[in-house]
């Protein structure tokens, strides 16, 4: 394995537990709040990784996708207020109730 991947791997993994300790034991204020600025900085850490593992040569349309995804991520993922769940999209939708207590989610 590359000592760069290696490297990508473990930051990774690291940022990772992180962050799923975060939206397991946080608030949902704190949640709420945190979420959009957490999945911005995520996208530029891995676009930072990606371009610095392709040598800055990431196609133009990898940057767009990883937006794309971003924005979708932070649309679409939503907190219960109920349970203090973190409910993930699946697909492109919102969900509408949360699939652990089943109150209505708020947009
Ligand atoms: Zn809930």
């Amino acid at each position: 394995m590359p000592r760069h991947f290696a490297i990508f791997m473990v930051c990774w993994v690291v940022l990772g537990i992180g962050v799923g300790i975060f939206y397991k034991r946080a608030t949902y204020a704190t949640k709420k709040s945190a979420h959009p600025f957490l999945v911005i900085g995520f996208g530029v850490v891995f676009l930072g990784f990606t371009e610095w593992l392709m040598r800055w040569n990431v196609p133009w349309f990898f940057i767009v996708a990883l937006i794309v995804i971003t924005f979708l991520n932070i649309r679409n993922t939503q907190f219960c207020s109920g349970c203090n769940a973190t409910i993930y999209p699946r697909g492109f939708t919102r969900p509408l109730f949360c699939s652990k207590c089943g109150v209505a989610l708020k947009s």
